[in-house]
């Protein structure tokens, strides 16, 4: 059997990577970028087509992967390239955004006869340059089956949640957890400082404990050091809680953790924040001890 020939649209910090990875693998045909420098940039360095259009590159693909930035984005893009699906194709996006989006999307694809699977990834953008991205999908098993190879090149972790929107539901699930943890591994370490507690050695001792997280161990000693470089950014996690908060009152249900940290990044966006790693949360809660520190 011949090898996939997949299409990549949306080259940014996360998407310019799985395009390199697809590249590697053998499988990318071309690629497309709504600023057009960054798709010929990468289609020289690839030796692959830098599509003119979207419509241009979904009409020469197997499968067309999406990585672009919020719901409207996505319908946005799925809009101008359904009319060039070709039947028997699959359209893979791989943006964080709604379940509601994701079933929209499946529609506009069914239309043209082709397929459709939400995959939203975690791992960040290392994740993505070396591959080893998880990603939870949403979409028929048939389908999955089929996009496997090029799910496979972008990621180690490739699971099928089950149906259209319940990787995206999955990907939510995430962000909330994110949202919980930073919040007490924050105000953990502020009740910390504001003890005298030698700051490495909590970090050390608690990090084999049972309260311990990823977010602990990698990001306490963020916090310790005052200096909170671009990782997960405040900016793109309050838009995944906003899509978390949507889907939660879907169901008629507020979530109070949610809605407690989306105050918060909305206090650190409003004082230049934005851009910083969420561990930056910490400033805010250093502030509950010491209302003259920022
Ligand atoms: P990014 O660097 O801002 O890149 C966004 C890409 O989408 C750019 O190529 C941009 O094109 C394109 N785009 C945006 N709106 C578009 C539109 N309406 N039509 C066509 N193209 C459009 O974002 P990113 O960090 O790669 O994130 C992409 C997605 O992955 C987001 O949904 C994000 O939540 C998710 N994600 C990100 C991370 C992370 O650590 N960064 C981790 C997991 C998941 P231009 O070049 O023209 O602007």
């Amino acid at each position: 059997m011949s090898a996939l020939r997949a299409g990549f649209i949306g080259l940014g910090a996360m998407g310019g990577h799985m395009a390199t990875n697809l590249a590697r693998a053998g499988l990318l045909g071309g690629v497309w970028n709504r600023t057009p420098a960054k798709a010929e940039a990468l289609a020289r360095e690839l030796g692959v087509t830098a599509h003119a259009t979207a419509e241009d590159l979904a009409a020469d693909v197997e499968v067309t992967v999406l990585c672009v930035s919020a719901d409207s984005d996505v319908l946005q893009v799925g809009e101008s390239i359904a009319p060039s699906l070709r039947p028997g194709s699959i359209v893979i996006d791989c943006s964080t955004v709604s379940a509601e989006t994701a079933r929209r999307m499946a529609s506009l694809c069914a239309a043209r006869g082709a397929g459709f699977l939400d995959c939203p990834v975690s791992g960040g953008v290392e994740g993505a340059r070396l591959g080893t991205l998880a990603i939870m999908c949403g979409g028929e098993g048939e389908v999955f089956e089929k996009a496997r190879p090029v799910l496979a090149a972008m990621g180690k972790t490739v699971e099928l949640m089950g149906p259209c929107g319940h990787g995206q539901a999955t990907k939510a699930t995430n962000q909330i957890l994110c949202a919980g943890v930073i919040a007490a591994v924050g105000e953990a370490m502020a009740f910390a400082k504001a003890e005298g507690l030698p700051l490495d050695k909590v970090i050390s001792t608690l990090g084999q404990g049972a309260g311990s997280s990823w977010y602990f161990v990698h990001r306490a000693p963020y916090m310790s050091r005052g200096d909170f470089p671009a990782g997960f950014r405040v900016r793109l996690h309050r838009k995944d809680l906003l899509i978390c908060r949507d889907m939660a009152h879907r169901h008629g249900a507020e979530l109070p953790t949610v809605s407690s940290v989306l105050d918060q990044y909305d206090q650190l966006i409003a004082n230049g924040h934005g851009d910083e790693d969420i561990s930056s949360i910490f400033r805010l809660k250093t502030r509950l001890f010491d209302a003259e520190q920022d």
